[in-house]
């Protein structure tokens, strides 16, 4: 079975050589607006193609606002500043992503909750999440008091896992009862739409990656969006060094960050987002191929949960058990087939160990038996 699935994706890429998990693609203006940049030399901090990026993401996702960032991990960082996660706040977050989500919660020394994710979705579970904030937490003042460490928890933040929108509806509701700013971690899900609205649209901020992994890069970059003004405010002030303008003075009035995207990957993102149809319309053929082909092979192929369009950035197959997985990932990569199996669960990892973390038999689940597949736009 292994072997007719390396025979599909040699056919589908055409090759025999080595297949990247995602790689970039550019044929658009892309040389075109960065020799502009070089020619201009408005390379770096000013330049107009953050203006414009900034401009079209909030078109695109429907958002009123967008505030562009050095990466998607500062863009995380920044959104729970926003969000006024301090010190022993806690934040609630599933143990099923990317690092960068953690990691943000304790740059601003913040604790975070681990809640399980659904299995449809890989994405926080709301039945999870109300089921842990009705047992387990006190509003006092409209604060969410966690019993059992008295810490007031501040933020909610979900991530739509592989481009698959959890059920941010239902988790924005549960947020609302319980007095908690909803962030969605968005960063691998632009283009994806939960009921017809983009992801990263629900919670009061959304963050956003274009790292070179995803589906459209800036080199690398990432980007806030919000639909609060006085938040889209502070967030360009926190991400420019919080400089006061003035022609000529410097001024600051608070410790601000240097995350702004330099222009040059502006210029790169701001053509890539021309094609962004082209490219999900290639992935979304690519998933559909993928799903017609493991209909009949033992396992199952992951599909968009329902009310959802998917931008399929990662396709995803899991398996009947972890040591067939393990032999999955040995044959396809000793193939020159580039497979992964999901990120170690967050709670696991040394430095998040000793936090709150409750039963996660989902996120188990989907650890042992899921593998990322090739999932690169075929054109
Ligand atoms: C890629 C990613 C990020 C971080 O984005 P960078 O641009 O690489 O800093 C954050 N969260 C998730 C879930 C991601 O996949």
């Amino acid at each position: 079975m292994f072997e007719d699935i390396i025979d599909f994706i040699q056919k589908t890429y055409k090759t025999k050589n080595l297949i990247p998990l995602h790689e970039p693609k550019f044929f658009g203006n892309e040389k075109k607006y960065l020799n502009e940049c070089i020619d201009s030399t408005f390379v770096s901090s000013v330049g107009k193609y953050v203006d414009i990026f900034e401009k079209k993401i909030a078109e695109y996702t429907g958002a009123k606002y967008a505030v562009a960032t050095s990466n998607g991990t500062s863009a995380l960082h920044i959104a729970l500043l926003l969000a006024n996660v301090e010190d022993g706040d806690e934040v609630i977050t599933q143990p099923l992503t990317f690092v960068a989500t953690c990691n943000a919660i304790r740059y601003c020394g913040g604790r975070p909750i681990f809640i399980d994710v659904d299995k449809d979705t890989m994405g926080l579970s709301p039945t999870a999440l109300r089921s842990f904030l009705a047992n387990n937490t006190t509003i006092k003042n409209k604060r969410c008091i966690n019993n059992s460490t008295g810490k007031v928890i501040k933020a909610c933040m979900p991530m739509h896992t592989y481009g698959h929108p959890c059920k941010i509806d239902e988790i924005k509701e549960i947020c609302i009862q319980y007095s908690l700013i909803l962030i969605e971690d968005a960063a691998e899900s632009i283009g994806s739409k939960f009921k017809q609205k983009h992801t990263g649209t629900f919670g009061q901020i959304g963050i956003m990656s274009f790292n070179g992994n995803k589906i459209i890069t800036a080199g690398g970059g990432g980007c806030i969006i919000t639909d609060n003004h006085t938040l889209a405010k502070k967030a360009k002030h926190l991400t420019t060094t919080a400089k006061v303008p003035h022609k000529w003075n410097f001024n600051h009035d608070m410790v601000g960050y240097n995350y702004r995207m330099p222009n040059l990957n502006a210029a790169l993102v701001v053509a890539q987002l021309e094609n962004i149809d082209k490219f999900i319309s290639s992935k979304r053929q690519l998933s559909e191929d993928y799903k017609a082909f493991f209909s009949n092979i033992d396992c199952t192929f992951f599909e968009e949960p329902i009310n959802s369009k998917s931008n399929y950035w990662l396709n995803t197959i899991v398996f009947k058990n972890k040591k067939q997985r393990d032999l999955f990932l040995k044959i396809t990569n000793d193939n020159g087939i580039m497979t992964r199996p999901i990120w170690q669960l967050m709670n696991e990892l040394e430095m998040f160990k000793s936090y709150e973390c409750t039963s996660i038999d989902n996120a188990k689940y989907l650890e042992e038996r899921s593998v990322n597949i090739p999932s690169s736009p075929t054109f």
